[in-house]
């Protein structure tokens, strides 16, 4: 997913299309990229930057947690926002990003009845047992995610020593012993 910065004009530019399944490069033998992604973005310029919006599609075949049969699952993205320091080169590409994201809306425990399609054959005897903990772990995931700042903004910083702290500990060292 390849951008030329020279093709983006200050009014900014719309893309949309579909890219290769190969750009997800799923690692997870329970996760299948079926078709492709589709994009639906606007990309532009701005104070050394490129940043993108818009909305990210895939359908991917996941295995359910709880009866464990394969069943198709569309993953959804529809407020994708990046945005990255301006590159050198003029040729951006955003497929890490988009990757990324994507993977992040995975269901962390897939169930094959998201869609009300389908029931279920192993839900109610796992319902009553785990559901409490599975239910705990989504919210969890979901509160991670919507909360994510967009790349490159303040999201990826590594968290600062607190100046104090090692302030103290100098002192500590040059204070005269009594
Ligand atoms: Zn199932």
């Amino acid at each position: 997913m390849k951008i030329h910065i020279n093709q983006i004009p200050a009014t900014g530019l719309h893309v949309e299309g579909e890219e290769e399944r190969d750009i997800l490069d799923l690692n997870d033998p329970a996760v299948k990229p079926l078709g492709t992604v589709r994009y639906n973005l606007d990309v532009g310029l701005s104070d050394g930057g490129l940043f993108a919006t818009g909305s990210l599609e895939a359908d991917v075949q996941m295995e359910c947690v709880t009866c464990l049969e394969p069943f198709e699952y569309r993953v959804e993205v529809p407020d994708f926002a990046m945005q990255i320091d301006l590159p050198s080169t003029e040729l951006v590409d955003l497929t890490e990003e988009v990757r990324e994201d994507i993977l992040l809306a995975l269901p962390p425990y897939p169930h094959c009845d998201w869609n009300g399609k389908k029931a279920c054959a192993g839900l109610r005897k796992i319902r009553t047992k785990n559901a409490k903990n599975v239910k705990n772990a989504e919210n969890e995931r979901n509160r991670d995610h919507s909360t994510g700042q967009p790349n490159g903004q303040s999201g990826n910083e590594p968290v600062e020593r607190n100046p104090w702290t090692t302030l103290d500990q100098l002192n500590q060292l040059t204070k005269p012993k009594e």
